[in-house]
């Protein structure tokens, strides 16, 4: 079997997770950095392991164009073609397509494209993603699923929806290696444009307490006993939330991609380097952190050519993923004593709620937590009372969750709202074809 998901420990909705994948034992809640072509802008394999990193999401769509999965496969696959020895994850490629090219068009046989090489039209299907992706040969594969374009409304939702589960069934057929590989299906439900917005970070209160319920009401439909991915999450406040609600893996680009524009995740919030106060602060990045980069450059150095030199972005870049793993596994971490120190061990150890309070009140120090975390952490069984001001808030709104039954007919009744970027992966498919 490719794919074992042990819950080590709960607290309410929250789980601690073993994931035994083919390549790396992973501790759950966790957060895969993106390679996009099999490489994390900056850093190489062995810094990404000193970081602790457990996973690499490598984009299909890129991969499959250079060098091409013919090649990586003849190579011997892409952990040995990047010499990364623990985990990788590809994605369908279908995203990619539809996201960054412009004529991408979408029928019941696949997703036809330019091809950006030499313009011609070319199909992928769910077969053909597959395909490539069992060439690749990462550790969990996904399913192609109808990605809705971010203007769209109205049927084509539904449209999206129903189709997604008639290529999961594709995808599962055209599976040839169930027992190396994992393939992951796809809730796609269409999008909902206000939501976008808050994956930009330019949320309002609304899209947030959008995004926050539709977690909350796939985690509880979803089974238990699978790992539940929620796809392009990466700020780590969303991570936490949806930790707490049941969430078990996150990917983004963000924590890599704001470093290449000079801003540092510390525990306190962002920290934009090319700021003119940090000429002459010769305290590190984050005082608090042990990583290479906080034991040894100070702010005004790094200051001085963030965003000119690629020295800079591979700081900022070390220092956000050791954040990001920080965050969520800390055991190779045990220097820092923390009393709640990361995610997955406050979980274990019942000190979830201190951990989430702990998170909060250093984000939001005047006790100012956005009013969707509070509503988020009512339903998800966390006391933050501790750490939040109800001042800011507006009588508080009790939202009603949607329990198993409700969100089955919701799909029915092509109701529920789904955002493209907060996909929710339910399990390997094989299994449930098996089981
Ligand atoms: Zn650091």
């Amino acid at each position: 079997m490719a794919l074992r998901f042990e819950i080590l420990g709960r607290f309410n909705r929250a789980r601690a997770a073993k994931l035994v994948l083919p390549h790396y034992v992973c501790q759950a809640p966790l957060f895969m950095p993106v390679g996009t072509q099999g490489t994390i802008k900056g850093l190489t394999t062995s810094q990404l392991e000193e970081i602790g990193c457990q996973i690499i999401l490598g984009n299909t769509y890129h991969l499959a164009l250079r060098p091409t999965s013919e090649l990586i496969d003849e190579l011997g696959g892409l952990h040995k073609f990047m010499n990364w020895p623990r985990a990788l994850l590809t994605d369908s490629g279908g995203f990619q397509m539809v996201s960054l090219l412009h004529l991408a068009d979408i029928t019941e046989k696949g997703v036809t494209f330019q091809s950006p090489v030499d313009g011609k039209p070319m199909l992928l299907t769910p077969e053909e993603s597959i395909e490539i992706q069992n060439r690749i040969g990462a550790d969990i594969i996904m399913a192609l699923d109808d990605v809705v374009r971010t203007t769209i409304t109205g049927p084509r939702i539904e449209e999206a929806m129903y189709r997604t589960l008639r290529w999961i069934d594709r995808c599962i057929k055209a599976h040839k290696r169930p027992n190396e590989q994992n393939l992951f299906g796809i809730v796609q439900g269409g999008l909902d444009p206000v939501l976008s917005y808050a994956i930009g970070g330019l949320a309002g209160g609304e899209s947030k307490d959008s995004f926050w319920r539709v977690v909350a009401q796939c985690t509880a439909a979803l089974p238990e006993d699978k790992p539940r991915y929620v796809m392009g999450v990466g700020y780590p406040l969303d991570i936490v939330v949806c930790s707490a609600l049941g969430a078990d893996m996150y990917d983004s680009v963000y924590p890599t991609r704001t470093a290449r524009f000079g801003t540092a995740l510390i525990p306190e919030g962002v920290l934009k380097l090319k700021h003119h106060a940090m000429a002459e602060d010769t305290r590190p990045i984050d005082p608090s952190c042990a990583c290479m980069v906080c034991k040894t450059y100070t702010r005004a150095y790094i200051h001085c050519f963030v965003t000119k030199d690629a020295m800079g972005s591979q700081l900022v870049s070390y220092h956000n993923l050791y954040y990001m793993m920080k965050v969520h596994f800390s055991v190779i971490f045990n220097t820092e004593a923390n009393l709640s120190r990361d995610l997955h061990t406050s979980i274990i150890e019942g000190s979830f709620p201190e951990f989430v309070c702990n998170f909060l009140r250093k984000m939001f120090p005047k006790g100012d937590v956005p009013e969707w975390v509070c509503n988020a952490m009512e339903v998800a069984g966390i006391d933050i009372s501790s750490c939040c001001d109800t001042k800011f808030h507006s009588a508080l709104e009790f939202p009603h969750i949607l329990g198993r039954d409700d969100f089955n007919q919701l799909i029915i009744n092509q109701e529920a709202k789904f955002c493209r970027d907060h996909l929710f992966i339910t399990r390997t498919q094989k299994d449930e074809k098996h089981s």
